[in-house]
């Protein structure tokens, strides 16, 4: 008997959580069960993080974990619960399949079948964030290369298991040549390594509107963290519902599973949530437990019920539906049906003990590291950038003031006046070509801000890497 955690979390959560676990009871599923509470109740009580140590303690045991969305308090210091359990427990892969059931479900796509790879622990998730002046504030985002390595190398082996045809990445490195373009770079890497798989990266923008448009041409697309939140709630809304999809996040020793959309408060205890998202997670979890024969008497016996035209309120239409039910009467209409296999829908068939074969990550040898500079970020609310750099150019050693950015904008030397400032400057201080910095000559400018009443907020050192810059140029540099 397996052991599995489970949350009935907020909203429709016990609603959608009480009709998933009555269909894999009635299905035989060798699982034994054990609730946790987390979310609203456990914010509410004064627990900042939504989920206490018994809770915890229960997921890291049994490893397995079946969530239903929870409701994150909005202000208040609260932290996303969903983000916490995902990167405290490494669950690096966050898999979303999203394909449609034409014609039982409406959809202008009926062809679409698309697995979106979401990389599901930093990014702007890593959420770091400061008040850094009267004006600015800002989020981190970082990006790293075992990250990168880690789901990139998922996208490539699920492609490969699935036999999936084609892996597309979607970056923004256009504009964010260091992140997003370490994203890139590793894609291109990686995908050396599987010749036999298609693989091809678009500019997130393009790619997002085609795969609104045209899913079809997509197979595997695998992304960072934002962008993989986004895009899969499209991807699964153009599909049908939000409530149609289930994912899996996916980490070395524990794996939780769930549905994409969230608690959907607005229509909470009125028993008309899909509970299918959440099902389906429930699928991929028995899938990854090794219970393929119930998993897909499940998945068939669901698509029975689709075909049948017995469907819940999101997906109910005049036209192709037979019957409206609430979530009670579709998690019935779903146990009428199990040993039953769909006549139209393709019925699914998955074989036993299939695991992803994902190698763990080896450090690469250290790159030559250079200083070059500094780049020291100024509070002022001065409007004449010429007198900031007067008393900036006090501040030289043998790094020198090379450029005044503001939000990324170089505005000294040969600012225009038509470029709006903020009140936080980025001032770059840097070498000679040629030559390395000292981490002496950044104490001694900064020393030299401080006897100039210079408000130094934060600085940054600029480094080379085995030659190569590891620092972006001021646009208009
Ligand atoms: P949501 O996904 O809860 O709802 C968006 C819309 O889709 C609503 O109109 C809702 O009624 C509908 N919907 C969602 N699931 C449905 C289902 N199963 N059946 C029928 N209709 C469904 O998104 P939201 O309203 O932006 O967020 C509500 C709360 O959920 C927030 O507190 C948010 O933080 C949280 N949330 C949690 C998770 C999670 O636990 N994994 C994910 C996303 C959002």
């Amino acid at each position: 008997m397996q052991k599995v955690t489970y949350a009935k979390g907020d909203g429709i959560g016990p609603e959608i959580m009480d009709a998933t676990i009555k269909i894999l009871d009635a299905a035989n599923v060798r699982v034994d069960w054990e609730e946790i509470k987390i979310g609203e109740k456990v914010y509410l009580s004064g627990n900042t993080s939504g989920i206490d140590k018994v809770a915890w303690d229960s997921i890291r045991k049994n490893k397995i974990f079946l969530k239903a969305p929870i409701t994150t308090p909005q202000g208040g210091g609260y932290k996303s619960l969903n983000v916490t359990m995902r990167k405290t427990l490494g669950l690096y892969a966050n898999v979303r399949p999203c394909n449609s059931f034409h014609p039982f479900i409406k959809t202008k796509h009926p062809n679409m079948d698309v697995v979106i790879i979401r990389e599901n622990e930093e990014d702007l998730y890593a959420g770091i964030e400061h008040q850094q002046t009267n004006e600015v504030v800002q989020c981190l985002k970082l990006i790293t290369r075992p990250g990168c390595e880690k789901i990139i190398r998922y996208a490539f082996e699920y492609a490969k298991l699935y036999n999936r045809k084609k892996v597309s990445c979607f970056t923004k490195d256009n504009i964010m040549k260091q992140t997003d373009g370490l994203f890139h770079q590793v894609f291109k890497e990686i995908s050396q390594e599987y010749p036999e798989i298609e693989s091809e990266n678009w500019i997130i923008d393009i790619g997002a509107a085609r795969l609104a448009d045209t899913p079809e041409i997509f197979d595997v697309v695998v992304m960072p963290n934002l962008y993989g939140d986004i895009v899969s709630d499209i991807t699964a809304q153009i599909s049908g519902s939000v409530g149609l999809a289930g994912s899996s996040n996916i980490g070395s020793s524990c794996a939780m599973f769930e549905a994409i959309h969230g608690s959907a408060p607005d229509i909470a205890g009125k028993n008309i949530a899909n509970p299918s998202g959440l099902l389906r997670g429930a699928v991929m979890m028995l899938n990854h437990i090794g219970q393929q024969d119930v998993a897909e008497k499940i998945i068939n016996a669901w698509a029975c019920a689709i075909e049948d035209g017995i469907h819940t309120a999101d997906i109910y239409k005049e036209d192709i539906s037979r019957e409206k039910v609430g979530t009670d009467a579709f998690a019935d209409a779903v146990i009428k049906r199990l040993g039953l296999r769909p006549k139209y829908i393709k019925p699914e068939s998955f074989t036993k003990d299939i695991k992803l074969n994902l190698p763990s990550y080896t450090r690469k040898p250290k790159a030559n590291k250079v200083l070059k500079g500094v780049d020291v970020f100024v509070d002022w609310d001065g409007e004449k950038v010429d007198e900031l750099a007067k008393k900036l150019k006090s501040m030289e050693s043998d790094i020198k003031l090379s450029m005044i950015t503001n939000r990324g904008i170089k505005v000294w030397p040969e600012g225009f006046e038509e470029t709006f400032c903020t009140d936080h400057w980025r001032c770059r201080f840097e070498v000679e070509n040629g030559h390395s910095a000292k981490k002496e000559s950044i104490l001694n400018t900064l020393s030299k801000a401080l006897d100039g009443g210079v408000d130094v907020i934060k600085t940054e050192n600029l480094y080379e890497f085995d030659g190569v810059r590891g620092y972006s140029l001021g646009q208009g540099q």
